[in-house]
């Protein structure tokens, strides 16, 4: 029974590669980075299911004036098991733009295969993996099976400017039950050797020092914003890092990290003390930590620097995620997901945290243990971007397992 899904989803290869493939044709950018929607994407993806034996394909679509089509479409494909319990496998069609189009050797929209691997936008990121989820039903279907699980196929828009118009809107109109086994295959760690089971808290912090402009010969009569700045970074920089040190084995790096990035331009010239300096910290905090603790050390030492320099510091939060709990690791969905992969790869796959972002923090901020897994190379957002064809086989396999295993 088992193996004959798994063989049907292996005479399905081309026909995989080719849905892909066809797909990548179809720009999906969100109207936030500029782009249409997605649209037209939901549609061609509409058509190619209909026969693929699907109980029910829904539409969820949340309106947004800033597209032609005035909305942003979300699919739920689903097909139904033996038990009330659902695998959620939730991929995303919208893309991130094509960026600067020399550093690419082949048109991003018009793909190419070539060595098992297929190029263009989107094509891992999500693109391998929306097909690899969708294939899994029909390789069910075709091989006569019910799977012990149901298996809902979610395709999301807006994963890649904030999720208000995708998984935000099918979690706020009710679509999930707390008992739902949640996966999202959008992040690769050690080509699918590894789970992920925990993000990093984020916290993006504009800093802008108000000094007083002045001649560089006479400073007497100025506050040099930019000592302001230096001084501040640097009292900052040290307390973080003195501070929070606290270690966390599941992630990599095992600390929080707190990294004085973007510096907005000055003054033109040599000779003028600058009167306004803006810089940017970029902290990645493990979720032990509270991120109230983290600001409070950057709102205290304002008052330290002023109190020195004279001026004025403005703190804004650019960013502010506190991440959830992580999913505990006997969690069914890692279990299940664990011995789906042993069973089609070979391997025990270990978990981790990462230090950025994906759609599972929103179902574990509501209780929902999510694990993020997918197999690939890692190129999402690059020039050259590519899938793999083996990797799709193989994750379609993963998902076919977890429905239909005890
Ligand atoms: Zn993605």
């Amino acid at each position: 029974m088992q193996n004959n899904v798994l063989d049907t989803i292996e005479s399905l290869r081309e026909e995989m590669k080719n849905s892909l493939m066809k797909m990548i044709t179809i720009p999906a950018i969100g109207p936030g980075n500029d782009g249409d929607g997605e649209t037209k994407r939901a549609d061609f993806l509409m058509e190619l299911i209909e026969d693929f034996g699907f109980d029910s394909i829904e539409r969820y679509d949340a309106e947004d004036e800033r597209t032609s089509s005035g909305i942003r479409p979300n699919i739920i494909a689903t097909k139904k098991g033996k038990t009330d319990r659902n695998v959620l496998v939730i991929a995303h069609m919208d893309i991130v733009p094509e960026g600067d189009l020399d550093l690419w050797d082949t048109d991003p929209y018009e793909p190419v295969f070539k060595d098992g691997k297929i190029y263009g936008r989107g094509a891992e990121d999500n693109g391998q993996e929306v097909i690899a989820a969708l294939y899994a039903a029909k390789a069910l279907t075709l091989s006569g099976i019910t799977p012990l699980y149901t298996l809902k196929v979610i395709l999301v828009s807006d994963e890649e400017t904030g999720s208000k118009y995708g998984v935000k809107h099918i979690l706020d109109k009710g679509l999930v039950s707390p008992d739902d086994i949640v996966v999202v295959p959008d992040h690769s760690q050690e080509r699918g050797r590894k789970i992920e089971i925990a993000e990093k808290s984020g916290l993006w912090v504009k800093i802008v020092a108000h000094g007083k402009q002045g001649h560089g010969a006479a400073p007497g009569s100025a506050i040099n914003a930019n000592r302001m700045m230096a001084k501040y970074q640097n009292r900052v920089d040290e307390l973080l890092h003195e501070m929070f040190d606290l270690e966390n084995g599941l992630f990599s790096p095992p600390v929080s990290t707190f990294e004085p990035t973007k510096r907005e331009k000055n003054v033109p010239n040599v000779n003028t003390i600058p009167g306004k300096e803006v810089q940017y910290f970029d902290c990645r905090v493990i979720p032990e930590i509270p991120l109230d603790e983290v600001k409070s050390v950057f709102e205290d030492t304002v008052e330290t620097v002023t109190r020195e320099t004279g001026g004025e510091i403005e703190i804004i939060y650019e960013t502010d995620k506190e991440a959830p709990p992580g999913t505990p690791e006997d969690a069914e969905v890692v279990l299940r997901l664990r011995s789906a992969i042993h069973k089609v790869m070979g391997f025990q796959p270990g978990v981790c945290g990462i230090g950025g972002g994906t759609v599972a923090a929103l179902f574990r901020r509501i209780g929902m243990p999510a694990a993020v897994w997918a197999t690939s190379d890692c190129v999402p957002h690059q020039p050259n971007e590519y899938a793999v064809l083996d990797y799709m086989v193989n994750d379609c396999k993963v998902f076919a397992t977890m429905v239909t295993e005890d």
